[in-house]
Parts: C-alpha cells; sequence; structure tokens
C-alpha cells in the first residue's frame, strides 16, 4: 500500500468545525453524496454541513435560475462548497447551473487530477499522472448564443487576456507548488486564431517566467489524442473551458473510470468541489455508483480548508479499500476484484479502513 499512499504536509486545522454549503444534487447525486458524508463524519473532519437546495427540484418548482436565495446566502456565508453533480438538459430548457455557479462565484480554475492505481483499477496506463487544469468561466461554455434566423444560430466564444493570464499562471504556481515538472497547453489556434491564439500566446509569456518548468503546446485534437494514447507522457496540461472538460473526462475514463476523478472550482474568495462526472441517470436510484469522485473532491477540500491530515487519513483509507479489492460496479473485474460494492458498501468499507 505504501507505493500509492499520498503524502500531505500542510498545516493541520482538525479541531476547528468548518461550515460547508453542501448540495445533494440530481441523479446518483443524494446517493453518493450520503456516503461522503457519511466517510467525512467517521474521519473526524469535523464538518458542519449546511445543506442547500440546487437543481432540477429548484427548477421544477419554479424557481429559473436553479438556485434559492438562502442557497445563495448560505454560499456566501460559508465560502466552500460541496456539490452533488445536476441533471441540465440537453439542446432545450434551463441554462446550466453549473456553469452560473462557476460564473457568478468567480471560481476560475477547475483542477482535475487524475492518475492510475494500478495495479488495483483497470487501466493500460499504469504510470498515469495528469493534472487537467481548465478555465472555468469563459469559452464557448459562457452560454452566449443567438438565434440569428430560424436556421441559423451562433454561440459567442469569449476569451479575454486576463482570463487566460489567471488560468494560465494558476497552471505554473500548481506545477510549482506540487512539485510538476512540465506544463503542456492545448489550443486550436492555427483555426481561431483570434481566441485560442491569446491563449497561447500567453501560455508563452507567462512559461517564460517559469524557466525551471518545461512548457509545451500542442494542437487540441493531436493532443487529446495523444493524451487518450499515451497519457502518461502528460503532468500538468492547462486549457480552454470546453477543451478542458472534454479531455478530463477521457483522462478519467482511461486512467480507469469516469466515476473515480474529483474536482476543485477555485476563485478568489469561494471555492466549489464536486465529482467530474455527471448525475448519471442511467445508475440512477440502483445503489451502484461509484462515490469515489465526490469522496476525492471532498479530499481536494479538506486540503483546502487546512485539514490536510484528515485528508490524509481518507485518501489512504480509500485507497486501502480499492486495493483490498473493494470495487463499485464502474470498476469491478471478475478475478481481479474480492467483491462488488454497492455504494454504501463500498463508503461502509472504507471507514472501516480509517
Ligand atoms: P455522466 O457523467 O452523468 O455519465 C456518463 C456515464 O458514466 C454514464 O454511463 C454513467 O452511468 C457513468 N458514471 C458517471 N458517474 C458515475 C459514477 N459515479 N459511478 C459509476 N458510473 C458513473 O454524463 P451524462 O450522462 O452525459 O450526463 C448526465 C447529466 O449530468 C446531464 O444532465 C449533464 O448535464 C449533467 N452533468 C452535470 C455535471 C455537474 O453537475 N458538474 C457534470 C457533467 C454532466
Amino acid at each position: 500500500m505504501e507505493n500509492i499512499k499520498t503524502q500531505v504536509t500542510q498545516a493541520q486545522h482538525t479541531a476547528t468545525k468548518t461550515k460547508v454549503a453542501v448540495a445533494y444534487g440530481d441523479g446518483i447525486g443524494p446517493e453518493i453524496m450520503k456516503a461522503t458524508l457519511k466517510i467525512l463524519e467517521a474521519s473526524g473532519a469535523n464538518i458542519e454541513p449546511e445543506i442547500i437546495e440546487v437543481g432540477e427540484k429548484v427548477y421544477l418548482s419554479g424557481n429559473s435560475s436553479g438556485i434559492e436565495k438562502k442557497s445563495w446566502e448560505a454560499i456566501n456565508r460559508n465560502k466552500i462548497i460541496l456539490k452533488a453533480p445536476i441533471t441540465t438538459p440537453q439542446g432545450k430548457g434551463y441554462k446550466s447551473l453549473n456553469v452560473t455557479l462557476r460564473k457568478s462565484l468567480g471560481l476560475f480554475a477547475n483542477v482535475r487530477p487524475v492518475n492510475a492505481l494500478h495495479p488495483y483499477v483497470q487501466t493500460h496506463f499504469p504510470n498515469m499522472d495528469v493534472v487537467i487544469i481548465r478555465e472555468n468561466e469563459e469559452d464557448l461554455y459562457a452560454g452566449i448564443e443567438h438565434q440569428q434566423t430560424q436556421d441559423v444560430v451562433q454561440c459567442l466564444k469569449l476569451i479575454t487576456r486576463p482570463g487566460c493570464e489567471k488560468i494560465v499562471r494558476y497552471a505554473f504556481e500548481y506545477a510549482k507548488l506540487y512539485g510538476r515538472k512540465k506544463v503542456t497547453c492545448m489550443v486550436k489556434d492555427n483555426i481561431m486564431k483570434l481566441t485560442d491564439g491569446l491563449f497561447h500566446n500567453v501560455f508563452k509569456e507567462i512559461a517564460a517566467e517559469y524557466p525551471e518548468i518545461k512548457s509545451e503546446s500542442q494542437i487540441i485534437d493531436i493532443g487529446s489524442a495523444r493524451l487518450a494514447a499515451n497519457p502518461e507522457n502528460y503532468d500538468v496540461v492547462v486549457t480552454s473551458n470546453l477543451y478542458g472538460d472534454i479531455i478530463s473526462d477521457i483522462a478519467a475514463e482511461i486512467a480507469g473510470s469516469v466515476g473515480m476523478a474529483g474536482s476543485a472550482n477555485v476563485g478568489k474568495n469561494v471555492a466549489m468541489f464536486e465529482a467530474i462526472h455527471g448525475s448519471a441517470p442511467d445508475i440512477a436510484g440502483r445503489a451502484i455508483a461509484n462515490p469515489s469522485g465526490l469522496l476525492n473532491a471532498a479530499v481536494m477540500m479538506l486540503i483546502h480548508i487546512g485539514k490536510a491530515n484528515i485528508a490524509n487519513k481518507i485518501k489512504n483509507a480509500w485507497l486501502t479499500t480499492i486495493e483490498q479489492g473493494y470495487h463499485t460496479a464502474d470498476i469491478y473485474k471478475e478475478g481481479q476484484s474480492k467483491q462488488k460494492m454497492s455504494t454504501s458498501e463500498f463508503a461502509d468499507k472504507v471507514i472501516e479502513n480509517l
């Protein structure tokens, strides 16, 4: 187990009770949130959840923003959010609440670490260990769309110099802090010469300030193909909003399962922690969802709020559970896993290993 244990060396503030705005979300959200909160409680993390209502239920009650006023108040008071995935209708209906939260709260950096857990979780890439840093407020994801005529629609790709500077600097500072060796920029500036061109130019300018960290740029199409074929060649990847969303799902899936990766949405005053995956309506209510993505997000949250010792304890209990072969259906492999677990059984095993 020693080889994959985490090493965190941050100040410890376990004694302090921390209030966190908690959203149970939609689909598998409530199942994985219940499992995650149970583990947090058992770990002695001393988290006091303040439940906020966001998502489908709120929309269906007639609130078109998907978030109640009192939930905004709780978020602004607590400044830390642990959020399960939310369902957003495809091709019609209300605007994504995830986009609203990230934009309104200025959560400019979306940090998505993905690493292999070889040989316990099946992957072709045993040494994969990549962190995708996704710009979180701009790009096509700003959701600025227009109907020009009945048959012509337009989506605005919005990229700003301050936005590029914030995310690229964040990526290099992250690399420096975590001892990472290389930052790769992914853009499509052969076609989008102004928007992606700006992102690329800012990358080159800021990379020059960090000579100790290797830097490289790739066109997103071949870059994502190479990431899928040889993820072990990547360390930190910085990219714009939509590309980052896509390549982080690819990365998580080839490392074992999209259900495993957590993420931090970081802003100046507020931070939100969530799994990278969605509400998985295809498996909702069946008690088979993997709570690991949300649990890993909670671990990132504990580090963020200065409870690194508890983060370490939970991460190691989780790794022990995976190593023991207690696996949810998405990573279960006949002959290799020991037992197929439900969401709550998996959480109980993690608690046993704390
Ligand atoms: P998804 O990520 O929900 O699911 C994709 C596939 O992965 C499904 O087969 C699902 O069963 C599986 N999967 C996902 N999480 C899993 C887990 N924890 N354990 C086991 N299997 C898991 O993607 P989708 O189906 O395209 O989206 C469903 C909904 O989620 C949509 O409404 C979408 O808008 C929303 N969404 C929300 C967020 C968020 O809240 N941050 C992110 C992405 C998608």
